[in-house]
């Protein structure tokens, strides 16, 4: 069996509104998929995070390292692709293409075998997951503390049984939102907070001391990534449970947040911490270490379902049979018009639980004629 082709696929869709977190503003949503063809016309698919444009051109560069290879050797190419340029790229958008490249190449395999990627892993330790709403986001309109609790009020109506919001506007204006949204649901649904670094350690441990009275069930990126001295100083002043992990890569970047207990729950991308091959192993590490996983999710169906076949196989956070506590997934609910009319079965959640999808390889089926009514301009 050869790769034939990988193809790129740019894609984007201006939103309605835009919308903020606490470094940038939105005002549209992009995707960059990688498809993967074979000479027994199985096809994968991929998809990698970040900057849509930049990883297109490195998944394109690496084509030719990929054109004739063995799809199914997905941990010889990985392994080579990373030895290849790890002179040049250990982090970042390296590693998100290679990420897009393995996910496609785990689908292949998945179609070839006629099996979903979760018995290639070992088998399912769960068939479908609790998911949490994030949203929450900041709007050029309105009172926040208004337009947040009437949002946050509509995912517990629809099912979810919990919900994050975006920290990181100041710290008396997050204690006023994370208060006002905490009224707003009530005591029985989780509440994150998540800061996406807007803080140093100081401004962090402040803003955590005035909501710890709140039952916030994780507070995420308080610090910079790089700033793991910053993220111990917070695990330590609070006793929130502190989350991150979305901008870290591969298990070489994973082990320095593991040894050094960095963090309490640990999120890595699917789509750019290097893939289903690379996350199984932080995974692991995580296991081994007593830090929970539960991935960061942010694109389009593609990778949803990539998250989902990775978490069939996690082990529960706790191993008490009777009480455990399983990984929770991210599902993004502000707008992507691409997130679901790529796929010909949308990934709907119910009442706050999604299936994982049982089908070969990734389990999802795509929808060309999306593609092409989403395709950016070069
Ligand atoms: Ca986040």
């Amino acid at each position: 069996m050869r790769i034939t082709e990988v193809r790129t696929h740019l894609l984007e869709a201006p939103l309605s509104e835009p919308f903020a977190y606490s470094r940038a503003w939105y005002a549209s949503r992009t995707a960059m998929l990688v498809e993967i063809t074979t000479d027994t016309g199985v096809t994968g698919w991929g998809e990698c995070y970040g900057p849509a444009r930049m990883t297109q051109a490195i998944v394109q560069a690496m084509k030719p390292w990929l054109i004739g290879a063995n799809p199914l050797h997905t941990e010889r190419i990985w392994q080579q692709i990373y030895a290849d340029l790890r002179d040049h790229g250990q982090k970042g958008l390296l590693i998100e293409a290679l990420s897009g490249i393995d996910i496609a190449l785990w689908d292949v395999k998945g179609k070839h075998f006629q099996v979903p990627i979760y018995d290639l892993l070992g088998g399912p330790v769960r068939t479908a997951v609790q998911c949490y709403a994030t949203g929450l986001y900041r709007r050029k309109q309105g009172n926040p503390l208004d337009y947040l609790t009437e949002e946050a009020v509509g995912y517990v109506e629809e099912g979810f049984h919990a919900v994050k919001l975006k920290v990181g506007f100041g710290i008396a204006d997050d204690i006023a939102a994370v208060r006002a949204v905490r009224a707003a649901i009530g005591p029985d649904i989780g509440l994150m907070i998540d800061a996406n670094h807007a803080y140093d350690a100081v401004a962090a441990i402040q803003l955590g001391r005035a909501v710890e009275d709140q039952n916030i069930a994780w507070f995420e990126e308080p610090v910079p990534p790089e700033d793991l001295h910053g993220y111990r100083s917070v695990k330590a002043a609070l006793s929130i449970p502190i989350a991150g992990g979305e901008c870290e890569f591969t298990r070489f970047g994973f082990r320095d947040v593991f040894v050094g207990h960095a963090l309490d729950i640990v999120q890595p991308d699917t789509c750019a911490a290097g893939g289903i091959t690379e996350c199984k192993k932080i995974a692991d590490m995580a296991a081994t270490f007593g830090i929970r996983y539960n991935p960061h999710v942010w694109g389009t169906g593609i990778g949803i379902a990539a998250s989902l076949q990775l978490m069939a196989t996690l082990p529960t956070h706790t191993p008490t049979a009777l009480s455990s506590q399983a990984p929770i997934l991210e599902l993004d609910q502000t707008e992507h018009p691409i997130r679901h009319a790529i796929l010909t079965q949308p990934l709907v959640h119910t009442r706050g639980g999604l299936a994982i999808p049982a089908g070969p390889g990734l389990g999802i089926d795509i929808n060309r004629d999306a593609l092409d009514a989403f395709r950016a301009s070069a």
